[in-house]
């Protein structure tokens, strides 16, 4: 049966299909790496008084919610990425096709910044595209060819693409 596509995915699209394929097909490392770690750390220090880490239908993870509707992701990354806002993107695609229009902010806690993000109409078209492709690459029998990454040595695939 074919699965929905998650918030997690449409990240892995943006960050590397070779993950997105793993992921999609279950294949599970587990990870210590340092960054893990400091996920977890920022995760449980930060926003402490918000409702936090609603997940809806097992689709989306939204970190927390604050009153006023909106959604809030927080990133440990101290970059601003694409692949975030896309996912943030796709949280508000989601929430949309059941009648809950909100709109989203990315937190960045170790840049102390954050980015506002909103859904257009140009982006509903360019989300259903990008679902097509991620169904496309991850019914391959084999994950997308290697493409070395400037983080691969910190992803939990590391050994499965490397060794
Ligand atoms: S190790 Fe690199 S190429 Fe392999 S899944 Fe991770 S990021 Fe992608």
């Amino acid at each position: 049966m074919q699965k929905e596509i998650t918030g997690m995915m449409i990240y892995y699209y943006y960050v590397c299909k070779r993950k997105l394929w793993y992921f999609y097909n279950e294949i599970a490392m587990e990870s210590s790496n340092d960054d893990v770690a400091l996920g977890k750390i920022i995760d449980e220090n930060s926003y402490k008084n918000d409702e936090k880490h609603i997940n809806i239908n097992n689709v989306i993870n939204i970190d927390y919610i604050k009153k006023d509707n909106i959604l809030h992701e927080i990133k440990k990354s101290n970059k601003i990425e694409e692949a975030s806002i896309w996912q943030v993107k796709y949280y508000l695609y989601y929430l949309k096709q059941r009648g809950v229009i909100t709109k989203g902010i990315i937190d960045y806690p170790l840049l102390k910044q954050n980015v506002e993000v909103e859904l257009t109409e140009d982006d509903e078209k360019a989300i259903k595209i990008l679902v097509d492709d991620i169904y496309r690459i991850v019914k391959e029998n084999l994950p997308p060819i290697l493409e070395k990454k400037t983080f691969c040595k910190k992803c939990a695939y590391y050994e499965m693409c490397y060794i």
